[in-house]
């Protein structure tokens, strides 16, 4: 039996006959770019969030640059981020012509660590990204009370951690000024396509997210700001206004298996299972193990040969990334991150994955690390 890292054609068998109806409508009124679904789509995020407004946009990358261009960040301003994170989250940050600052990261929960806001803040230092890696919130309390001590403005980058919570809190209700969402298809809330989402409980962010969102736009061809195209289409919203009904049942399977994972995998040596946080409720985006004595790369060759789908979420830290080069960080200066590339590797965790299907994948870890 192979088991994929994702089956997004099992979640189309159970949903797609609804899917296809909730499109139906933008396709008879050709309503395609940000129609009555998206508006809907953003009504009900903003709730979900905890929130007050919600902007759809093209992607969760898209999501990140409106939120610091709303922010006012640019040229000559920095911004604090973890390394270990997909290159998205700093992508943003230098292609708006800011400064990356790389934090590093908790060994145990992968976020980033609160202190080195402290360590790394200027006066330059403009805003910070606490990225909610694989499901998973971070410190927020600590982190708002870091920032808002320098007047750093926060945007919390949950496009793997939507409902994820936090003291009880869903991301969103969780102080940062702007929350961004993707919607890739690999996300607990994928759509069939790119999409994604700025949540804020600032009125004014948000109009101003929404005019960028349009070429800076407001009225009609006339131009505050330099904006871009980064608009949610009617059909991915009219698709997501479905799935919103499933996600918490999404989630909990997701948790499910994670415990039965958990409680398998406990006692298997060189492995260390996810750390979730007392405080924390993790989505599981991602069900991300760490494997001892350089013994990673072996357990990836053994899922390869088995047929079982993993993935290296992630193997270069952004501070050491090529187009980075010019920053002349060197090996060993983060060395949570450097470590944690060298040794995670992520188990399939999809909701639908079959017991059958989990008991193979650890069964396949403790042969071959056995072996
Ligand atoms: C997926 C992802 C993004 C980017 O989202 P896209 O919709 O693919 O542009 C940003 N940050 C993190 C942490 C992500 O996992």
């Amino acid at each position: 039996m192979s088991v994929p890292l994702l089956d997004l054609k099992a979640q189309w068998a159970q949903i797609g006959d609804e899917v296809m109806a909730a499109m139906q409508p933008t396709l008879d009124t050709a309503g395609y770019i940000l129609g009555p679904p998206v508006k809907q789509l953003e009504e009900e995020i903003a709730a979900y969030c905890s929130s007050e407004h919600a902007v759809g946009c093209a992607s969760g990358s898209d999501a990140l640059i409106l939120a610091l261009l709303a922010l006012g960040v640019g040229p000559g301003d920095e911004v604090i981020l973890p390394s270990f994170t997909f290159f998205a989250t700093t992508g943003a940050v230098s292609r708006i012509g800011a400064t990356p600052l790389f934090a590093d990261n908790d060994p145990r929960n992968f976020n980033i660590l609160p202190g080195e806001i402290a360590r790394l803040a200027t006066p330059r230092t403009k805003a910070c990204i606490p990225v909610h890696l694989f499901g998973q919130a971070c410190d927020m309390d600590t982190i708002m009370a870091e920032c808002r001590v320098r007047g750093i403005a926060v945007i919390e980058d949950a496009a793997q951690s939507i409902g994820a919570q936090y003291k009880g809190r869903r991301i969103g209700d969780t102080g940062g000024d702007i929350v961004t969402l993707s919607f890739y298809p690999t996300k607990n809330l994928g759509c069939m396509g790119d999409g994604g989402m700025c949540v804020t409980g600032d009125a004014a962010l948000a109009e101003r997210m929404r005019i960028l969102r349009n070429h800076g736009m407001q009225p009609k061809y006339h131009h505050p700001y330099i904006g871009m195209n980064s608009r949610l289409d009617s059909l991915q919203a009219a698709a997501l206004n479905v799935k919103m009904k499933y996600l918490e049942g999404w989630h909990e399977a997701r948790r499910q298996n994670a415990a039965d994972y958990d409680a398998k995998l406990a006692g298997v040596a060189g492995v260390t299972i996810p750390y979730i946080e007392p405080q924390c409720q993790s989505i599981y985006n991602q069900y991300t193990i760490r494997v001892a004595g350089g013994k990673r790369n072996a357990l990836a060759a053994g899922f390869r040969e088995r047929g079982i789908g993993f993935e290296i979420y992630y193997p270069v830290p952004c501070h050491l990334q090529e187009c980075y080069s010019s920053l002349g960080m060197k090996p060993g200066s983060l060395p949570h991150s450097e470590a944690c590339a060298k040794d995670v590797i992520s188990l399939p965790i999809y909701p639908e994955l079959s017991s059958a299907q989990r008991d193979e994948v650890v069964a396949a870890i403790k042969e071959i690390l056995a072996a």
